[in-house]
């Protein structure tokens, strides 16, 4: 008996799966199920196509079976078989598809993805066996085969005897080393789990002798043992079931035990599509965070299935960061199963469909926001800041997608809401959409700078989580309406006659006013304002980075020192302006000291920190001693 040699490139396909570098063996298993379900898949059309092939359909199983003595795994399938022929060329050869696209010179960090996102079909088989035997006979021919190979030196092609058509494969599996422990898979329940795991959905039955005990005798605590063949998969995906026959609990059952999370999801959208590209999806929006949903650990994606198989548990093409939280799964027969990472990435269709998804995710949310306001804020509350960072990301690329579903604390309506509800419940003659931006709600309805804006009756949007103001800053106006930051210089709430009267008064104090910057150095300017009611200072800035801004960049890593262009502005009705003036003419010593406290209470109004408290609590204690 000859021993045939591989093709060179199965040959290296073959060392890399001998050596095992990809951590997962497990998906052998699905890669072999997968092989047999297209083998009567294959059997099945033909019986549709061609009078001389008869199946009865009851008769289409994979059958799975383990010897632990032995230490073999045999999957066999009653499918359309190989000849001879076939089994020379589609078991000989690998990576006629083009699926590995097999390079030189990938690093094994690469090898590792390519085999982990998509296993390489039989060949997979080697990761957990020394030698691998398949028998199979065609429905085109009287004459069975056995194919045998150790691994990379070759394989034999020997006649035998099998009655019926299919195939039957018998892997022996490796004996345990340190690192890997292959005798887990002679094992019922490992097996079962990984049918269940991977295979669930698979059309046809995939049935195992198991071990049922039976209550003989309660008192004597005795069992009795017998075997049967049972259907480990459940065949029927949930997502291709009549909706009507799904339940809420059917729903929730299958997210939580998918998904992994103890909770209920918080919206279930099960759909399908078909047209410029077809597929069946079961989506859910969660009711919470998962617990690594902010952490670098957290993995986008959904499970993508092409006619009942998984080909990835995560695909991350399939969902825009911003719905990153959306988990679910995609059933297409738009690709195909052994598609490498870097085809699907590249994938017409599957682009199609990520469209496709992310546009209804998004009518879906609107639908919600309209409909059912309550479940809608509380989503809001636990993935909006996704939605905000969606905004912004990108330069604000998808900004027109997302301005709607966002919202903010309204100051006057005291709750959330959207920016279209600020926008039509506007005052006649209010042009602007305003808004402040602090650490909580309290904090900012604190603001010196809000007064005024409240007095003229206007809502002022509260924004306190970090993104939102790069998220208003990309938005840059909503309806025509530009955005205004309350703390901004230029607010423009005044009368023309206002204006006048305090520009006199800065013209006429500019002598001060400049002392008071040149002492400060950390301000571009110092003016008098009449927009404060009650405060005697407040700290406003010009230009795109606001204060609330200068606060994210400082707390970044990489902080790349951009800073605020900021106004110390001093109240022109409040009692310190007198005496200040009075002050800058009788005291300069006093007067510095003045003007240091007074930039020390602007920043802390404002949240900044003091460079120099210290010194600023010896001056506060100096003047109030006197
Ligand atoms: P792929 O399934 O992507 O083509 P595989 O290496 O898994 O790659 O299989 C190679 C070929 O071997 C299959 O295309 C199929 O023609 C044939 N094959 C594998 N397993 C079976 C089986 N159980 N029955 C019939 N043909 C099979």
């Amino acid at each position: 008996m000859t021993k045939k040699e591989f093709k060179s490139e199965s040959k290296r396909l073959l060392d890399l799966m001998i050596n095992s570098i990809y951590t997962n063996k497990d998906i052998f298993l699905r890669e072999l199920i997968s092989n047999a379900s297209d083998a009567l898949d294959k059997l099945y059309y033909r019986s549709l196509t061609d009078d001389n092939v008869k199946v009865d359909k009851e008769s289409l199983v994979i059958q799975l079976a383990f010897d632990k003595e032995n230490r073999t795994i045999t999957l066999t399938d009653t499918g359309c078989g190989m000849t001879k022929e076939e089994l020379e060329t589609n078991l000989g050869t690998i990576a006629k598809s083009g699926s590995l696209g097999f390079k030189e010179n990938l690093n094994k960090d690469d090898k590792i993805n390519i085999i982990g996102q998509f296993g390489v079909g039989f060949y997979s088989a080697f990761m957990v066996s020394d030698k691998v035997t398949v028998t199979s006979k065609s429905v085109d021919s009287d004459e069975a085969y056995t194919w045998e190979s150790e691994g990379a030196d070759g394989y034999t092609i020997t006649k035998a005897k099998k009655k019926n058509n299919g195939t039957e494969i018998v892997l022996h599996i490796k004996e345990d080393t340190e690192e890997a422990d292959f005798s887990k898979y002679l094992d019922e329940y490992e097996l079962k789990s990984l049918v269940k795991k991977y295979s669930d959905y698979i059309s046809f039955p995939i049935k195992m002798e198991c071990v049922h005990r039976e209550l003989k005798d309660e008192k004597k605590h005795e069992y009795e043992e017998h075997k049967e063949n049972e259907t480990l998969n459940s065949m029927v995906p949930i997502w291709k079931k009549d909706k009507n026959d799904i339940t809420d609990s059917d729903y929730e059952n299958f997210y939580m035990d998918k998904f992994n999370d103890f909770d209920k999801p918080l919206k279930v959208i099960n759909y399908s599509v078909e047209g410029m590209c077809t597929y069946k999806s079961l989506l859910f929006i969660p009711s919470h965070a998962p617990y690594d949903f902010y952490t670098q650990d957290y993995e986008k994606g959904l499970s993508l299935y092409t006619s009942g198989v998984m080909i990835m548990e995560k695909c991350a093409e399939l969902l825009p960061d911003y719905f990153s939280f959306v988990k679910g799964v995609v059933d297409t027969e738009d690709l195909s199963l052994n598609i490498s990472r870097e085809i699907l990435q590249e994938s017409h269709s599957l682009k199609l469909i990520a469209k496709n998804i992310e546009s209804k995710i998004r009518k879906e949310l609107e639908t919600m926001l309209k409909d059912n306001r309550e479940t809608y804020e509380s989503f809001f509350k636990t993935f909006g800041v996704q939605l905000k960072y969606g905004v912004y990301n990108n330069f604000g690329a998808d900004k027109d997608k997302l301005k709607d579903l966002i919202m903010f604390y309204s100051a006057k309506e005291k709750k959330l809401i959207t920016l279209k509800e600020y926008v039509d419940n506007m005052k006649d003659g209010q042009d602007k959409i305003y808004y402040a931006a602090g650490s909580s709600v309290a904090k900012i309805d604190l603001l010196p700078q809000v007064e005024q804006v409240k007095d003229k009756d206007y809502d002022i949007l509260y924004l306190t989580d970090y993104v939102d103001q790069f998220a208003i800053t990309a938005i840059q106006d909503y309806d025509g309406k530009k955005f205004a930051n309350v703390e901004s210089d230029n607010l423009d709430l005044d009368s023309d006659e206002e204006k006048e009267a305090i520009k006199k008064v800065n013209e006429d104090n500019s002598e001060l006013l400049l002392a008071m910057k040149d002492e400060i150095k950390d301000v571009c300017e110092v003016k008098f304002t009449n927009k404060l009611k009650n405060h005697p200072v407040c700290l406003t800035s010009k230009g795109d980075v606001s204060i609330e801004m200068q606060k994210v960049f400082d707390a970044m890593p990489n902080n790349m020192g951009i800073k605020a262009e900021t106004i110390l502005e001093i109240n022109e009705k409040h009692d310190i302006s007198k005496k200040l003036k009075s002050l800058f003419e009788s005291d300069k010593d006093e007067f510095v000291k003045y003007t240091k406290i007074l930039y020390a209470e602007a920043r802390m109004i404002a949240g900044l920190p003091i460079d120099n408290p210290t010194e600023i609590s010896t001056l506060i204690c100096d003047v109030i001693s006197k």
